[in-house]
């Protein structure tokens, strides 16, 4: 049966579906399967005509013994996951007309309309699912740069097996956002607004990694996440990346290029895997904003963290991609004791330096940008003009990052990861088309419908958000399950 160990080397092996529910692996690394599958190109073939959650099946299957759960139930989960989407595709590709070969993957069309409901469709479901077999209960905690929360409050809304905690820095997510997570007012779901957060999502992270060191407190509440340190989010998001290969290819082997707009690396984690487990992808590129962490560690080979900068893309204003750390274990012959190394080294001065060696063997296959606001802004106002095309913040960033690489990326088709819905951004969208009301492309229905909804949400200080969030998650977690 295929096990999941940490990639810093601490713990035993443990099996699918302990690493689903323990989110962090009890060491404090990312899981990491101990083999990733093999997909032959003749395999790839047989594939060509599946639907999104066809494909799915199968290469979750690849992960996912039956033992754990059958075959039937992989499929219910996965109905249930991706029944309240939009689109019949689930992940639609449109081909726009202003570059040659060039599609947009439209990973938004969820009910929170960011490209998290992909992923957490399927985490929260799949959690409780466990849960509800093993007749528990668990605490999910996430911080959120605007997407994270809306998601997972959404899917976890409603489910007696599960309570979701929301952490967001107020202030620094689109009030469209905040209503996304603040207007349900399911009792099992507490989104939380932090004000004075200086290093934005990346404070939040901190604080929650503080609450799973509390023995006592992580054991009576049994907290987990959802967030892209659990296995669940990567290993569902590696199934768009063949999705989209094989929506637009003439011929399965060639090779394609893909371009995303990055933060926290687990969606470009989950397309390096792809790439590992066969996928033809000959470049991937990491699109940063000017928060540039991606940028310096695949053109320099530095992992820095520097000063949070405010961008139009805020949903990738992170400083620190730790997804990169699961990615590595794959380059470097899963050697953990480095790994482990490194990620101590960053925790106590916020700088690694990689030797050349390394730098060359995990930079293989991938390019990468960091666009201005004003790029962001450009590209746009220029797609929306030529052909009535609106792309978010996120899906601009990864567009003129391939314009601005065009001359290395070469002829093959390319793949723009779109990952929200402009409607999310309206203050962005305004702008950069010198407009004061939004065109028809940047309203949503769901955003319109919360505006007529009242919000329900727990307000706090980051000075003292750790203390008081023990104080609300027990106190709650007393209410409703003591005794
Ligand atoms: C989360 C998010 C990203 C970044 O994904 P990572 O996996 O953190 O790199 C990009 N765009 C949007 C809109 C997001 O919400």
């Amino acid at each position: 049966m295929l096990q999941f160990v940490s990639n810093k080397g601490g713990g035993k092996p443990v099996d699918f579906e302990t690493a689903i529910l323990d989110g962090f692996a009890l060491d404090g690394g990312l899981y990491v399967p101990e083999i990733l599958p093999e997909i032959k190109e003749e395999q790839l073939k047989e594939w060509k005509d599946l639907s999104y959650v066809e494909l799915a099946f199968e290469i979750l299957s690849l992960f996912i013994d039956r033992s754990i759960i059958s075959e039937n139930e992989l499929k219910g989960i996965l109905q249930t996951a991706y029944a309240p989407f939009e689109k019949k595709e689930i992940i639609p590709l449109y081909k726009i007309k202003s570059r040659k070969d060039t599609y947009i993957m439209e990973l938004f069309h969820g009910p929170t309309i960011s490209f998290k409901d992909v992923g957490l469709a399927f985490l929260v479901n799949l959690i409780n699912f466990f849960l509800e077999r093993k007749k528990e209960h668990l605490t999910l905690v996430v911080a959120t740069t605007g997407d994270t929360g809306p998601a997972t409050a959404y899917f976890a809304a409603g489910k007696s097996n599960i309570d979701a905690w929301v952490l967001y820095p107020k202030g620094l997510i689109t009030e469209e956002q905040e209503r996304q997570m603040t207007t349900l007012q399911q009792a099992n779901v507490h989104p939380v607004g932090v004000s004075n957060c200086p290093d934005g999502g990346d404070d939040l992270d901190a604080v929650i990694s503080k609450l799973y060191a509390n023995k006592s407190f992580k054991e009576k509440l049994k907290l987990s996440s959802v967030n892209s340190i659990n296995w669940g989010r990567v290993m569902m998001q590696t199934v768009h990346y063949f999705y989209g290969y094989l929506q637009i290819v003439d011929t399965v082997g060639e090779q394609v290029n893909m371009s995303v707009p990055s933060g926290g690396f687990g969606n470009l984690c989950a397309g390096g895997l792809a790439r590992k487990m066969g996928l033809p992808i000959k470049y991937l590129v990491a699109a940063n904003n000017k928060n540039a962490c991606l940028h310096r560690i695949f053109s320099e080979g530095r992992f820095t963290k520097e000063e949070i900068i405010e961008t139009p893309s805020s949903a990738i204003d992170i400083l620190i991609p730790f997804n990169f750390w699961r990615y590595l274990y794959f380059c470097i012959d899963k050697d953990t004791e480095r790994i482990k190394k490194w990620m101590d080294e960053f925790k106590t001065t916020g700088n690694v330096t990689f030797d050349k060696e390394i730098f060359e063997n995990y930079k293989k296959g991938f390019l990468s940008n960091s666009s201005s606001d004003q790029e962001t802004l450009n590209i746009i106002n220029e797609i929306y003009t030529a052909e009535s095309y609106l792309l978010d913040p996120h899906g601009a960033v990864s567009l003129n990052a391939t314009d601005v690489l065009k001359n290395v990326l070469g002829n093959e088709k390319l793949i723009c990861l779109a990952t929200a819905h402009p409607s999310k951004f309206p203050e962005v969208i305004k702008k950069a088309l010198s407009i004061s009301v939004l065109p028809k492309a940047g309203t949503h229905q769901s955003i319109e419908n919360e505006k007529r909804l009242c919000e329900k949400v727990h307000l706090c200080n980051h000075e003292y958000l750790e203390e008081a969030l023990i104080h609300a998650m027990e106190t709650n977690w007393d209410l409703t399950k003591g005794k």
